[in-house]
């Protein structure tokens, strides 16, 4: 794989990213991240797999299990190279499953559609965690532009979240449900993994500096006034407005990519 392009690359055990935008959770392997091309991640819970640098791999763990983890490896390599654009949604069996989930009953009870994960995203700049921010191509280059736009008329918008995995709204249910949460009480307030519209990499929860993320007091800061009369010009759209059809509550911080009839 080609040393680092500002991508995140998926598989279906392991996710790539470039090495350099993240930093080592472990001091003994600060070295080696810092001088590889690309980190390799488990998609189930994030911990760091291995590093990559031209093809030279370097596991940061043991395992009982070699060649399992040589095949995970070239299933993200393929994926990187492949013309696959999008994940398979039979990943999500596993996790309706263990949350007891119907996702055809869910479906139609909320009107959510099931959401495909790209196997590639971009690297779309930081989150106002400092985190990388990762969005779908096209979702990308709008957000910078639209970002752009608001700061010359002195209106600073951020981003608070973008692309999150099915996984990573799985683990979001699983601390709920260890903290004595029912997977009911949880969908009242979170989409079940694989109908968050974050899955696709068009969607950015957006805030602005001074304000608490995600909240609802967002629809009273002149970044919402301004997302309001330009947000559409670059292809964005509110998904949950009060009163929406899905029965989510009201999301002012919560816009989509629809692309199309953009400046
Ligand atoms: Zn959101």
């Amino acid at each position: 794989m080609n040393p680092p392009e500002f991508r995140l690359i998926n598989g279906l055990e392991l996710d790539a990213v470039p090495a350099r935008l993240y930093r080592a959770r472990a001091n003994s392997h600060a070295r080696q991240l810092a001088s590889a091309d690309w980190l390799l991640r488990e998609r189930s819970n994030g911990r760091f797999f291995a590093t990559m640098t031209g093809s030279r791999i370097q596991f940061l763990h043991r395992s009982p299990a070699p060649q399992r983890r040589l095949d995970a490896v070239a299933e993200v390599l393929d994926a990187a190279d492949g013309g696959i654009t999008h994940l398979p949604l039979s990943g999500l069996d596993p996790l309706l499953a263990e949350l007891g989930m119907d996702a055809e009953a869910y479906g139609r009870q909320t009107g959510l559609a099931i959401v495909a994960e790209p196997v590639q995203l971009e690297y779309a700049g930081r989150d106002c965690f400092r985190r990388p921010l990762w969005l779908a191509y096209d979702a990308a280059k709008a957000w910078t532009r639209m970002r752009s736009a608001a700061a010359v008329q002195d209106v600073r918008l951020q981003a608070i979240s973008g692309y999150r995995s099915a996984h990573y709204q799985m683990g979001i249910f699983r601390r709920k449900i260890a903290r004595g949460m029912t997977v009911n009480d949880i969908l009242a307030v979170n989409a079940a993994p694989g109908f968050s519209e974050h899955h696709s990499g068009c969607a950015i929860d957006i805030g602005t500096p001074g304000e608490p993320a995600a909240m609802e007091s967002f629809e009273n800061t002149d970044a919402f006034a301004w997302l309001q009369r330009h947000a559409a010009a670059y292809g964005f759209r509110m998904s949950y407005p009060r009163g929406n059809a899905h029965g989510i509550s009201y999301e002012p911080w919560h816009w989509f990519w629809i692309g199309g009839n953009q400046s």
